[in-house]
């Protein structure tokens, strides 16, 4: 416990307010608009500088408070709403979704590894749609009452935060955070010592010190090597998130899987499902046949134990997501583990070939997944094909036909991506307790009696929002590239309200093909400056520090952003991440995705749009291919796809143009009534309706539960051992 004094003794908050502190710490806040407007209530200035409640307490002044309280009880009465809210979510009373689907449940939680959580701005330990997905799927756990535990590392650099400058080059700036200020805090072991872990590595050991992340009602474990316990050549293993060098990401990939199982060991957490988010974790299947083999279980009975507790989403056709590393190096780190069983190396090294045939091969951590899992799935209908493809070799003949790998469509967690008016809008007509019945269809019709207006004003009000923070931001950065004063004005004037408004934003992969709106270059320009009915386009995401030609694709936009004839009508807002996407995706009327087909394996961003009334505008990949109904948004070019790359760039890029300029413009600027697009706002209200209850994560956790996590099927079988 000493340490948990240390860790939060810069917190004092008055006795009336002691519990504060405890709501600060746990991310409830992140999805409960009250919450966060308690914190702002206390110190606007200081939510606004790190909108982090943790470290706003931190820097509270203690004469501070007497101000906050003394206004005659509103602070007070406000305090006590939301505390009693947070009672009500959190009281283990309460009857939940999962409580109703096995009532008798006593086992086990699942266990969540992954490599990165998206949970808020301010905890940056997320890339990108992996991590959000993450963060989304903790939280949705949490509501749905699910027992679960998620697995991930602490990073002291996390992603990089970029800064573009003048030419378009993207820096790279790794801040270090100061975990202290952060919502976690270090996890202690029976004798009140910060708990840690050792993980193996060729002759020597290194620890993990274990943090926790309170989401809800359930709990994260982040693990941390930066401390000084470990010889200052293993202390940047947890730096920086996906770091490029190949070994030191298997490092990284050793100590999430391996020091993660025995983190939860040490917790005396014992998991009923294990769940890889992605392969990144694999090495956790590694440590449980170690574990049961040091039991005295045959190599056999080792592997169908692992495979019947084991759960594995695949997340993408393309290698970055299915890695491999070279079989020499493997065997030179799973040697303690090899040491340990007392089998050949040979063995471990086999579970990690692509193919069951043949030497040579590297060791992929998608096929080690894939060969220890009980249920392995993809994250979109088509995805699902493409994965079964993809991995069909590593089956028998027999069972391809029944296609070994399932899907389960990803979805998003709707409190948290919901904008304050569009919420505020659902609440006035479905009322307060919308959220329970997030997955049912026929509630959401109610949305159709929406009045016109009032959906479009809330629609209007959440696009300002957007354009004071784009505002915001390219003052900030045209500051730092010298630009006067008049210069900077300028900005003030730049965003039009009336002026229809398309978003992309995601990481800058070159797959997802942000460039492909620049093909036919003029006639882009034709389209969205015609003074009648113009077009803004704003851009914002990163390229991966050693992807260079995505961040050739950045240059090419922000050179276009900053030098073209489209200056003022295309933007790019550098540094996205979780608080910029909100923005976004809460304010664009459209919600442009171009990626490569099939290599989006689901994307999310879309559903974000969709869940506030933009309309989609994408190629028919990922969720889009099942979500798109004829009437909530458009598909850019076919179904098919061809390998010519460029004839398919061509083709879509010339159907991007088509749909703008003869559908979409015309439905956006005419039958306007008060201002008020009338025929548009039916898209929208088809956009909401249609998305928000089939592409939620609450949907999408039922789903696992049902399908992957505690399905009868494949539960029941192979009791044996
Ligand atoms: C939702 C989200 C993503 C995923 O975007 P896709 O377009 O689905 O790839 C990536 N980054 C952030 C910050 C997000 O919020």
């Amino acid at each position: 416990m000493e340490s948990d004094v240390i860790a939060m003794a810069d917190i004092r908050v008055p006795e009336e307010l002691s519990r504060l502190t405890e709501l600060a710490y746990n991310l409830w806040w992140t999805w409960t608009p009250q919450a966060r407007l308690l914190f702002a209530t206390i110190n606007k200035t200081l939510w606004g500088l790190y909108r982090n409640p943790v470290q706003l307490l931190i820097n509270i002044e203690p004469h501070y408070w007497e101000r906050v309280v003394d206004d005659g009880g509103a602070f007070m009465a406000q305090y006590r709403r939301v505390i009693r809210d947070f009672e009500r979510y959190m009281d283990p009373e309460t009857g939940t979704w999962f409580k109703r689907r096995l009532p008798d449940y006593t086992g086990g939680p699942v266990a969540y590894f992954t490599p990165e959580f998206g949970l808020h701005e301010s905890l940056g330990i997320y890339c990108g749609g992996l991590g959000v997905l993450s963060g989304d799927h903790a939280k949705a756990a949490s509501d749905l009452g699910l027992p679960f535990v998620g697995v991930g590392l602490l990073y002291r650099y996390g992603y990089f935060r970029q800064a573009v400058d003048p030419d378009g080059r993207q820096h790279h700036i790794y801040a270090s955070s100061d975990f202290h200020r952060l919502p976690l805090r270090p996890v202690h072991d029976a004798t009140g010592r910060p708990l840690q872990v050792p993980v193996d590595f060729p002759d020597r050991t290194v620890q993990a010190r274990v943090w926790q992340v309170t989401v809800g009602r359930v709990k994260l474990y982040l693990l941390d090597t930066d401390i000084p316990e470990n010889d200052p050549a293993d202390r940047p293993i947890t730096a920086q998130l996906y770091v490029r060098g190949r070994e030191m990401r298997l490092c990284q990939e050793i100590l999430l899987g391996v020091g993660g199982a025995r983190a939860l060991r040490a917790l005396r957490i014992e998991p009923a499902v294990w769940h890889l988010n992605e392969g990144h974790s694999a090495f956790m299947l590694v440590e449980r046949l170690r574990e049961l083999v040091k039991h005295g279980r045959s190599w056999k009975e080792a592997l169908d134990t692992v495979r019947r507790e084991s759960v594995f989403t695949t997340h993408t056709p393309v290698p970055a997501g299915n890695e491999s590393f070279d079989n020499a190096l493997v065997a030179k780190y799973m040697q303690p583990y090899v040491d340990d069983m007392g089998v050949e190396p040979s063995i471990v090294l086999d579970l990690g070939k692509p193919y069951p045939e043949g030497s040579g091969q590297p060791f992929n951590l998608t096929a080690l997944a894939l060969r220890l899992s009980r249920y392995a799935n993809g994250v979109s209908r088509l995805h699902g094909e493409v994965a079964n493809q993809m991995w069909a070799h590593m089956f028998p003949e027999n069972e391809r036909a029944g296609r070994p790998i399932k899907h389960i469509t990803n979805g998003v967690h709707v409190p948290t991506w919901l904008g304050h008016d569009v919420r505020t809008l659902i609440e006035e007509n479905l009322g307060a307790d919308w959220h329970d019945h997030v997955c049912d269809a026929e509630h959401w019709e109610a949305l159709r009696k929406v009045r016109d207006k009032d959906l479009w004003e809330s629609h209007q009000n959440q696009k300002d929002r957007l354009f004071r923070l784009v505002r915001h931001r390219l003052v900030g950065q045209f500051a730092r590239h010298g630009k006067s004063p008049d210069e900077l004005r300028e900005v003030s004037r730049m965003l039009e309200m009336n002026t229809l408004t398309i978003g992309f934003a995601r990481r800058f992969a070159t797959y997802k093909r942000a460039g492909l709106i620049f093909q036919d270059y003029n006639r882009l320009k034709s389209i969205i400056t015609n003074p009648d009915h113009p077009v803004q386009i704003i851009f914002s995401g990163k390229a991966h520090p050693a992807d260079e030609p995505g961040q050739e694709l950045v240059r090419h936009i922000v050179n276009i952003a900053f030098y073209s004839e489209l200056k003022g009508y295309v933007f790019f807002v550098e540094d996205y991440d979780i608080r910029i996407a909100r923005h976004l995706v809460q304010g664009v009327d459209i919600w442009l995705n171009t990626p490569r087909r099939p290599r989006e394996a689901s994307g999310t961003s879309g559903m974000k749009a969709a869940l506030n009334g933009a309309l989609n505008l994408s190629i028919a990949d990922g969720w889009w291919a099942e979500g798109y109904n004829g009437a909530n948004g458009w598909v850019i070019g076919s179904d098919k796809h061809s390998d010519n790359e460029e004839l398919q760039d061509y083709e879509d890029s010339s159907s991007f143009y088509d749909l703008l300029e003869h559908q979409i413009i015309p439905l956006y600027y005419q039958h306007r009534e008060d201002g008020v697009p009338l025929e548009w706002v039916k898209w929208m209200k088809e956009s909401m309706i249609s998305v928000l209850p089939n592409f939620s994560a609450a949907r999408m956790l039922r789903e696992y539960v049902d399908m992957a996590y505690f399905s009868e099927a494949e539960t029941g079988r192979g009791e044996a051992s």
